[in-house]
């Protein structure tokens, strides 16, 4: 059994003192962390509790019309707050969408961001080969089981996905981090927070040591009209996305004027199709308009043995969440 200190950090320049000591983790609502404690997959030696920071909770209006919630505001009451239901029903839908009514009282906005990989090896620390886990180990998973994986952007280092639906509700709707840390204050735009694999898997988000998120931002609403959260698993709940789209749409009659697409399931983090909104822009939403956009997310796939489904299923979905997006479905 492995030692570990625990603290309460009454505020965040104590979280940020507390974590600049050598092994520290911050925990929320720790639905994710303590699974990967008990399994050995983390090993902290401290953990700071940030769930009794004040600034870190609640959910604000921003001077530009959009909103701020805060890092530790739980999963169900972002889902449920009339503002975010009524302004951002993609991120109310994507949130709705992930894991059990139990797990979203518990877990935060923050942590959610923060949640690893689903893949097997990760988890189970009787496979040595896993280069998240074990950098320089191998990776389990490219000759191995690997149905749930990654068919973009992946490396010969990790071909793990992220897990978070909310996550590819809030790349599509361009999202801002706040965090806060050792050097100050900081933004991160949300294309920018998750990485892909590269040589350095074990590295899920371009935060630095000490860090600690404290809002997420959201622009003016402009997509709350016609947005659809397209989420496809193996069992109706409590399971994680083979793949899933956020789509938002601004239109013009029948015409799409701007379009925001994202994919789950696909990639080591969100995936934003950009291809596929350009082609989609001054376009109707007609079948064949929506099948050629949706090629276009997936031509540079890369199916691994398992997975080659997941080329079309993601083509299939996007149609699907656009035409139910923009109500022709
Ligand atoms: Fe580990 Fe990534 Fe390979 Fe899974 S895909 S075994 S997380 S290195």
């Amino acid at each position: 059994m492995d030692a570990i200190s625990y603290q309460r950090a009454a505020d965040i320049r104590a979280a940020l003192q507390a974590a600049s000591q050598p092994g520290t983790m911050y925990i929320g609502g720790g639905t994710n962390l303590l699974d990967l404690m008990k399994g050995g997959v983390a090993r902290p030696t401290r953990l700071v509790d940030i769930t009794h920071i004040d600034a870190l909770n609640g959910v604000t209006t921003l001077p530009d019309g959009g909103l701020r919630i805060g890092a530790l505001v739980r999963n169900s009451d972002a889902a449920n707050h009339a503002w975010v239901r009524e302004r951002y029903p993609l991120l109310s839908q994507a949130l709705l969408a992930g894991a059990s009514a139990q797990l979203r009282n518990m877990a935060t906005v923050g942590g959610n961001l923060m949640q690893r990989t689903r893949c097997y090896y990760f988890y189970d620390t009787g496979f040595p080969q896993c280069n998240k886990r074990a950098p320089g180990s191998g990776c389990a998973a490219l000759e191995g089981n690997n149905r749930i994986h990654a068919i973009l952007g992946a490396s010969s280092q990790c071909v793990a996905t992220n897990p978070s639906d909310m996550s590819v509700a809030l790349a599509a709707l361009d999202a801002v981090v706040r965090v806060t840390g050792p050097q100050g204050e900081r933004t991160i735009p949300f294309a920018e927070f998750h990485r892909l694999p590269g040589d350095r898997p074990d590295l899920d988000t371009t935060l630095k040591p000490g860090e600690l998120i404290t809002a997420v931002d959201l622009p003016p609403p402009l997509f709350a009209g016609h947005s659809k959260y397209l989420k496809v698993r193996d069992r109706a709940s409590y399971a994680f996305a083979l793949v899933s789209v956020a789509a938002a749409l601004q239109m013009d009659g029948n015409t799409v004027k701007a379009a925001r697409i994202a994919l789950g399931g696909v990639a080591h983090k969100p995936w934003r199709a950009n291809a596929t909104e350009s082609a989609l822009i001054g376009k109707p939403l007609d079948r064949a308009s929506l099948q050629n956009a949706a090629a276009l997310a997936v031509r540079d796939a890369r199916p691994l043995r398992e997975n080659g489904f997941k080329v079309a299923l993601a083509q299939r979905a996007i149609v699907r969440a656009v035409e139910q997006a923009g109500g022709t479905a």
